[in-house]
Formats: structure tokens, sequence, C-alpha cells
């Protein structure tokens, strides 16, 4: 028999987010133009008011209005989002990303060759 699909639970739903989240940081242009800055600004808010998981929306939320995102580049963004998910790797107790690495990460693999 195939296996089947299930719903997504808080962990599968937060790690495909990040995937688009981080994804969209890394093919941010590097000197966006204002309607692409009021662009990403829109989308994050937005996606803070509709993220299916309402404790972690409220909290994003909160995020938002503490440490408004930074829309003046892709390193600015990439940054910018990488602290928002420390915050929820904290709150978690999951390790601290080095977010001077995000773009090995997220963007063109690691130094070391190993996504290669
Ligand atoms: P994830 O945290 O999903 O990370 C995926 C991968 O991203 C990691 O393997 C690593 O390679 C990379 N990574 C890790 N940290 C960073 C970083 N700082 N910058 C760049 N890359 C990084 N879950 C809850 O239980 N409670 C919450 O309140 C909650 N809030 C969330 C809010 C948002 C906006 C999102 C998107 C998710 C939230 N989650 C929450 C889900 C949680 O963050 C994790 O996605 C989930 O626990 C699965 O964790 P994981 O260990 O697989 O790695």
């Amino acid at each position: 028999t195939l296996p089947k699909d299930c719903p997504p639970d808080v962990e599968q739903l937060g790690r495909s987010s990040w995937t688009l989240l981080h994804s969209i940081a890394a093919t941010y242009p590097p000197q966006p133009t204002p309607a692409e800055q009021a662009d990403v600004a829109r989308f994050m808010g937005l996606f803070a008011r509709l993220y299916p998981c309402w404790v972690c929306a409220e909290d994003f939320q909160r995020y938002l209005e503490r440490q408004p995102v930074r829309t003046g580049g892709r390193d600015e963004l990439g940054t910018w989002l990488c602290e928002a998910h420390n915050e929820v790797n904290r709150k978690l107790n999951k390790p601290v990303f080095d977010c001077s690495r995000w773009q090995e990460r997220w963007r063109t693999g690691w130094k070391d060759g190993s996504c290669d």
C-alpha cells in the first residue's frame, strides 16, 4: 500500500515555512526597488497574521512590532529573518544559528562544498 500523507503538524509546517521564508530572502534583490520593499514588508505582515499556528503567529506579530522587517537589500532582509528565526529557536531551546552564514545555508551552499 502507498504511504498516506497526513496534515502537517507544527514542526513540519515550521520547517516548510522557514524554507519558503529564507528562500524568499535568498532571491530578494541586493538593491530592491521601493515597490519590492513594500511587497516584502506587506508579505511579512500578512504572513504573520495568516500563519496557521496561532500561538506562533501571535509571537511573530509581536516580534514584527518590536523589530520591523528590514527591507533595504538581500543581506539585510536575510539577516533580519535569521534573527527572527533565532528568537523562535531560543524559545524552543534549539541551537542559535550564526547569522553571518545565512547565505551559505539558503543561497550559495556551504563553503566546504557539502551541497555540491
Ligand atoms: P527549523 O527551526 O524549522 O529550521 C529549519 C532549518 O533552518 C534548520 O535545520 C537550519 O538549517 C536552518 N536554521 C535554523 N535556524 C536558522 C536561522 N536562525 N536562520 C537561518 N536558518 C536557520 N514552533 C513552536 O513550537 N512554537 C512556536 O511559537 C513557533 N513559532 C514559529 C514561528 C514562525 C514564523 C515559524 C515559521 C515557525 C514557528 N515554529 C514554532 C516552528 C519552529 O520554528 C520549527 O520550524 C519546528 O520546531 C521544526 O524545527 P526544526 O528543528 O526542524 O528546524
